[in-house]
């Protein structure tokens, strides 16, 4: 089975990068409102320049939202976004906007940052800033630099960023570190819910949903899959002669042939007690007779010991394709009859035994 941590880390990453997406599209349309807002006032007050300014930041925010909505590019969406604020901030700082409150703004910054990039580059980000408004302050005689601040201001402008900043970072950290925490923990018990726990091998939950998936992928294109259902021989007697421990490595030995045996594509299940099913898609039942002749020459070549003693372990199968079957259920029915069979007819072998020609049911009729 594939590990799941990964695969189920991306979906989440996926999941989040649509979400702040979404909420960045919000955003940017109620900075649009806001611009358009306070550049009228603005422009009422006299501000003509000012007014301009702010409404050609609306275009810039317009061209980052049409840009996305045409490419899905998220992550130059989010860039676009970090840019056009920085510089927008950095007008406000270096202009004074009204009444020289414009540094004001520049306390949304940290938050947003912090929610749209990594921790890293969100630092990174921000120290450039910083160290933007610590020229723009401290050059007033720099062109486009209109206002001066006094130097209270300054310093009282600066420790409260830097505050907010520590506690946006410290909460980003820690945000991070419990969602993480929590994938974890949500992939772990994931996997245990799907996975038999002495074999590690598919439960029998997991193998019905796998044996339904592969049913509906044979009712719609017609591939072909066959079962084998495997019964370890006499294994009453190795519990009683040898003790159950015994019977246990028996059971994780065996596990461990199985996946020698099978391919990439074949799961392999405790089906139950010491019952297995392999699952093999895209196999006639002759391969899935050969695979399984295998797999009980192999067990019963193979030196099974539990503290230095031999244990005598043989298995029987019976193996059914669905090519055999009108139905699921009727394809576990026939394989367990046949097992039942191998069984009646001395054990330590495969069922059906019929002539390899007969057999060979390479895929055919749809059904
Ligand atoms: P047959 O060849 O007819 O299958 O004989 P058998 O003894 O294997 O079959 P039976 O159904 O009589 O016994 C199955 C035994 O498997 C009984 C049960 O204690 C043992 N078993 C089932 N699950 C486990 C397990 O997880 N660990 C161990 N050690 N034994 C188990
Ligand atoms: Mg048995
Ligand atoms: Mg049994």
């Amino acid at each position: 089975m594939p590990h799941p941590t990964s695969s189920g880390q991306l979906a989440a990453g996926e999941r989040e990068d649509a979400q702040v997406s979404r909420l960045l599209t919000w955003l940017s349309a109620t900075a649009i409102g806001f611009l358009i807002g306070i550049g009228a006032k603005a422009w009422f007050a006299g501000h003509s320049t000012h007014a301009w300014v702010l409404w050609s930041f609306i275009g810039l925010i317009a061209l980052n939202m049409l840009y996305f909505a045409s490419t899905g590019n998220r992550a130059l969406q989010k860039a676009g976004m970090i840019v056009i604020v920085g510089l927008l901030f950095t007008y406000l700082i270096a202009s004074g906007g009204e009444s020289n409150t414009g540094p004001l703004w520049f306390y949304v910054f940290p938050p947003l940052l912090f929610y749209l990039t990594d921790l890293k580059t969100g630092t990174a980000v921000l120290l450039f800033c910083y160290l933007v408004a610590v020229v723009v302050f401290q050059f007033p005689g720099l062109p486009l630099v209109s206002a001066e601040y006094s130097m209270d201001f300054k310093i009282r402008f600066f420790a409260a960023l830097t505050f907010e900043s520590i506690f946006c970072f410290v909460l980003e950290a820690s945000r991070l570190k419990a969602r993480n925490e929590l994938l974890t923990l949500a992939e772990t018990h994931e996997h245990a819910a799907r996975t038999d726990e002495l074999t590690g091998l598919a439960n029998r939950r997991e193998m019905q949903n796998r044996l339904a998936m592969e049913f509906s992928r044979y009712q719609r294109s017609g591939h072909h899959f066959s079962i084998a259902l495997i019964d370890l021989d006499l294994f009453k007697q190795i519990n009683d002669q040898f003790g159950h421990d015994a019977g246990d490595d028996v059971l994780r030995e065996f596990a461990g042939l199985i996946r020698t045996v099978i391919r990439q594509a074949d799961v392999a299940a405790r089906w139950g007690g010491e019952e297995f099913l392999v699952l093999l898609p895209d196999t006639s039942l002759l391969q899935a007779l050969t695979l399984a002749e295998r797999l009980r020459s192999d067990v019963s070549r193979h030196a099974f010991r539990f503290r230095d003693q031999a244990l005598p372990v043989t298995i029987s199968a019976g193996v059914c394709s669905i090519a055999k079957a009108r139905s699921l259920d009727d394809l576990l029915k026939q394989a367990d009859l046949h097992l039942y069979n191998a069984k009646e007819s001395g054990r330590n072998r495969i069922a059906p035994r019929v002539r390899s020609q007969e057999t060979d049911s390479s895929p055919s009729p749809s059904p």
